[in-house]
């Protein structure tokens, strides 16, 4: 059974092991090396960007994530965690760290106070029906490079925010996939870990 890590220095960490182990895959939470030595995959869970970049640092997670993700360990970061994964952060803080596995640019908190939290049904290419998607001071795709592709868009608009991408190995979602007992896109990334 494939092995998926959640990394668990901060935010929603429990719900998405409850998720993959309900969709065929044996979760593990990941806070050290060793740990991550342990994993095939990685999930970043939502929380705050600033707060799991700060701490990547202090428990020295941070050179050897970017060293397995450098060599293409499959890997999704939902809302900070899409912020993690991008080359790009527009709104960060000044010291900021981010891994750099998807080349696009991310706005955080991309939404303004009006519409801090949010919920829709949305259209994601590759699933058969929408996705009931939950926002929580999310952040929006402004810029995806080549080899980047756009899953969906706010508003299911043409001209709506970038808020699901994929490249590679890599997929990246604005909202909380967590939560609301829909599993189909933890079930589409275990598929994305163990290669099938
Ligand atoms: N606004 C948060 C950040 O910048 C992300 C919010 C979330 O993960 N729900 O990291």
């Amino acid at each position: 059974m494939v092995r998926i890590g959640v990394l668990a220095l901060q935010g929603d960490v429990g719900e998405h092991v409850r998720a993959l182990e309900e969709s065929g895959a044996r979760a593990v939470s990941v806070r050290r090396p060793s740990e991550l030595a342990s994993v095939d995959a990685m999930v970043l869970p939502g929380g705050e960007s600033t707060t799991m970049s700060k701490l990547l640092v202090a428990f020295d997670l941070l050179e050897p994530l970017r060293e397995r993700l450098g060599a293409g360990m499959p890997v999704w970061g939902t809302c900070a965690g899409m912020i993690l994964l991008a080359t790009d952060v527009l709104d960060g803080r000044e010291d900021q760290r981010s891994l750099g596995v998807l080349d696009m640019t991310v706005r955080r908190n991309a939404f303004g106070r009006q519409v801090d939290s949010w919920e829709e049904d949305l259209d994601v290419r590759g699933l058969d029906a929408p996705f009931h998607a939950v926002f929580i001071r999310a952040p929006r795709v402004e810029r995806v490079g080549p080899g980047v592709e756009v899953l969906a868009r706010a508003g299911n608009s043409a001209d709506g925010a970038v808020v699901a991408v994929r490249g590679g190995r890599a997929l990246a979602t604005s909202f909380h996939p967590e939560v609301g007992g829909d599993h189909r896109l933890h079930r589409l990334f275990v598929s994305m870990a163990d290669g099938s």
